[in-house]
């Protein structure tokens, strides 16, 4: 298998580390919001043993265009067209109502590429692990519940993408009966 090339990846972590700057996790530490997509690209990585520097850097991005103001212009000149086509597929248009965009991303997890499902998976893997270890301090029971239930519905529509990842998030959501 061809190494994961530093380079493009290193640029990566240093760009979204800048474009997150200002921004925090809402866990009660507040956490820098970089920790986040760092994660996801360490899950792909080190427990997915994937090594497309497609899918890791877009990982790394994944949340720039939605969060930050970063252009798909911006991304393109810098990290190239396949990447920025993958960040552009797991980015919610925040122009439409929360609720709107939840059940979007249930109606088009099934459509994603390949690459995209990898970092969708991994991303609600991320999150799930967070609302069980370092949860949003404010969040009711009920809402956390919530979130487990519609992330599953997301994750089902990419099923068939990566057994391993896939069961390690079907164990995370077997530990919703520990949610406080
Ligand atoms: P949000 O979309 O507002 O928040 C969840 C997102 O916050 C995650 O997807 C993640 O996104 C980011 N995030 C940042 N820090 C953390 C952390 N520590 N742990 C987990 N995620 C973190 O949540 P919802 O509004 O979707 O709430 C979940 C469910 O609860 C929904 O189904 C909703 O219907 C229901 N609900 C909502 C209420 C509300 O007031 N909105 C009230 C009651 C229930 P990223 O990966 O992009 O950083
Ligand atoms: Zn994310």
């Amino acid at each position: 298998m061809e190494p994961l090339p530093l380079g493009p990846v290193l640029a990566a972590v240093a760009f979204a580390a800048d474009k997150h700057r200002a921004q925090r996790r809402k866990d009660a530490e507040a956490s820098p919001y970089i920790n986040h997509p760092i994660a996801v690209a360490d899950l792909l990585v080190n427990q997915g043993g994937i090594h497309d520097a497609t899918v890791v850097c877009a990982a790394v991005l994944h949340d720039t265009i939605e969060d930050t103001e970063t252009t798909a212009a911006e991304l393109t000149a810098i990290f190239g067209a396949s990447v920025t086509a993958v960040v552009l597929e797991v980015t919610d248009d925040k122009a439409l109502h929360k609720q709107v965009r939840k059940q979007r991303q249930i109606e088009h997890a099934p459509k994603l590429s390949p690459e995209a499902k990898l970092v969708k998976l991994a991303d609600k893997i991320c999150n799930l692990r967070d609302l069980l270890d370092s949860p949003p301090h404010d969040w009711s029971l009920e809402r956390k519940q919530a979130y487990f239930h519609w992330a599953a519905r997301v994750v089902d529509g990419v099923r068939g993408t990566h057994p391993r990842l896939e069961a390690l998030f079907d164990h995370l959501l077997s530990r919703q009966g520990e949610l406080e």
